[in-house]
C-alpha cells in the first residue's frame, strides 16, 4: 500500500518495513556491544514504541529487562509538550543501567521529562533509543546515543505511530499529504 486515508488525512509511504528492519537491527548490535556485562533495564514508552520495542528486542543478545510506562503528550498533530505519566515501573532502578525505547523524539520535551522523572531514582546511567528523531524540531539538549532513523518535520503515522489512536498497525512509515 503507498497511501493510506486515516480520517481527514491522507497519507503516503515514506519509510518501507525493510529499511525500519535494517536500521532496528544496526540499533540491537550497538546496544548489544555497548552494554554488555550491564544488564540494561529498558523502559519502552507506550503506545508508540510496541512495535519497536518488539523488533528491537528479538535482537538484543545481551541479559536484559523490560519495563513499560504510559505518557500522554499528544493530541491531533501538535505537540503540546505537557506529559502525564500513567503506568509506572515495578523494577529497582537504583544502579541500573536504564535505555529508555521511544518511538519518536520530535522537540525533546516528554523525553527531557522522564528522564527527570527516572533520574530521581537514582540510576547509574540512562540512555535513549529513539526509532526516530526530528533534528530540527528539538528544543532542548539531549544526547541520543541510539537513533535508527532522522526524519524531516512531518506527521507520520505506522509502525506503532498513530493518528488520533489509527494507524498504529502498519509495518510501513506514511508521512502526511499536506
Ligand atoms: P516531544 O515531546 O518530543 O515533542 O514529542 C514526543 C511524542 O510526540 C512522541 O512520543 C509521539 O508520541 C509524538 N509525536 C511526535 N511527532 C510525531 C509524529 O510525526 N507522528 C506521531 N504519530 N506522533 C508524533
Amino acid at each position: 500500500m503507498d497511501t493510506i486515508q486515516i480520517k481527514d488525512k491522507q497519507f503516503t509511504v515514506s519509510i518501507r518495513e525493510q529499511d525500519i528492519q535494517k536500521e532496528v537491527i544496526r540499533v540491537a548490535h550497538e546496544i548489544n556491544r555497548d552494554l554488555a556485562g550491564k544488564n540494561p533495564l529498558f523502559v519502552s514508552v507506550l503506545n508508540g514504541s510496541f512495535m519497536f520495542t518488539s523488533d528491537l528486542l528479538k535482537h538484543i543478545t545481551i541479559p536484559c529487562e523490560l519495563s513499560f510506562v504510559k505518557l500522554a503528550s499528544y493530541q491531533g498533530v501538535s505537540s503540546t509538550g505537557a506529559i502525564k505519566e500513567v503506568l509506572g515501573i515495578n523494577e529497582e532502578i537504583s544502579g541500573r543501567t536504564i535505555v529508555i525505547i521511544e518511538d519518536i523524539v520530535d522537540t525533546g520535551l516528554t523525553m527531557q521529562r522522564l528522564i527527570e522523572t527516572l533520574g530521581t531514582r537514582g540510576p547509574e546511567e540512562i540512555h535513549i533509543a529513539s526509532l526516530l528523531v526530528k533534528p530540527e524540531k528539538l528544543k532542548v539538549e539531549l544526547d541520543i546515543r541510539y537513533v535508527a532513523m532522522e526524519i524531516p518535520n512531518d506527521f507520520i503515522v505506522g509502525y506503532g505511530l498513530d493518528y488520533d489512536g489509527f494507524g498504529r498497525n502498519y509495518p510501513d512509515i506514511y508521512t502526511v499529504v499536506d
